[in-house]
């Protein structure tokens, strides 16, 4: 039987939020089977628990927000990227701010924290959501124009196109395919930061926004280059970072997809919607579980391999 995961012993990390500012701490700690991924604000008189799924997502106009109970917690993307990329299925996550650390940027250092306290199998079936059927969601038209698509696959795959007009970007790939059948996750994605551009921030400080952004948290640019000294991680890091979002935004759906996932400039906004198109459409997945796990999609059967 292919098993649910979560984590072996607990771990905590400590970091500032990007929008906020805040320093932050976050408890990685293991959960029982079927519990799912919850957040849980500890920082309040009594705590507040914050499951994951595709209804909690309540904004995402910069990152992925998730709220219940009229508390939310911020910028999960990328600690669900790394659930999903290692395949996580059950977990606490205790934070006593509302945003969860920026770290540097990327998902690799969650990679490592999950990695670090090591990843234990539980007496109870793997649960994906197969699609069965595309479902697609757009917005916009002509140059405005964004989509994003999931349909039928044996396994998770992800293929993104971006269209940012900048000397930096352009000179760099703008689409790229992710099988995770094929490719390793923590070699090839994890470590692609989030971006961005100094007059954008300019004008998100003065709105109190990524007032913890920084060149040591994001690859920040001017109108004409990179100015992070040390370059880039991944030729393509760019689009290889929206793989990165859109894995994270697709995990919050709470189990993980057997789908392919295709969309041309698409974000948080997007991809929730995509998540909630598919589950007002019963007749578009299924649940499945595998007792037999040579049956299971390669790469998904596997625990990632470390570094
Ligand atoms: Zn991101």
């Amino acid at each position: 039987m292919l098993k649910q995961r979560t984590l072996s012993t607990l771990t905590k990390a400590v970091g500032v939020g990007l929008h906020s500012g805040r320093r932050v701490e976050l408890t990685l700690r293991p959960a029982p089977p079927d519990t799912g991924i919850v957040f849980r604000r500890i920082d309040l008189p009594v705590p507040v628990d914050i499951p994951v799924n595709a209804l909690s997502v309540s904004d995402t106009r910069l990152a992925s927000t998730l709220s219940a109970q009229g508390v939310r917690v911020i910028t999960v993307e990328h600690l669900m990227s790394a659930c999903c990329g290692l395949g996580i299925d059950n977990l606490y996550i205790d934070i006593n701010a509302e945003e969860v650390p920026i770290l540097d940027g990327s998902a690799a250092s969650f990679v490592f924290l999950l990695q670090s306290a090591g990843i234990a199998l539980q007496a109870a079936p793997k649960r994906f959501i197969r699609v069965l059927k595309e479902v697609r969601v757009e917005h916009g038209v002509g140059q405005q124009l964004k989509w994003a698509s999931l349909s039928p696959h044996h396994g998770f795959k992800l293929s993104f196109q971006i269209d940012f007009a900048h000397p930096a970007v352009d000179s760099t790939g703008q689409a790229v395919e992710f099988d995770m059948g094929q490719n390793s996750y923590v070699r090839e994605i994890a470590r692609a930061r989030t971006f961005g551009f100094t007059r954008d921030v300019e004008s998100m400080r003065s709105n109190g926004l990524a007032l913890g952004g920084g060149l040591d948290n994001a690859i920040v640019m001017d109108d004409y280059k990179v100015l992070n000294a040390e370059g880039l991680r991944y030729d393509d890091e760019f689009v290889k970072h929206k793989i990165l979002d859109a894995m994270g935004d697709l995990y919050i759906l709470g189990k993980p997809l057997l789908a392919a996932y295709s969309a041309f400039r698409s974000g948080h906004e997007l991809n929730n919607r995509l998540l909630r198109a598919l589950i007002d459409e019963p007749s578009a997945f299924e649940v499945v579980t595998f007792d037999d796990e040579s049956k299971a999609p390669q790469g998904l059967a596997q625990l990632a391999p470390a570094w």
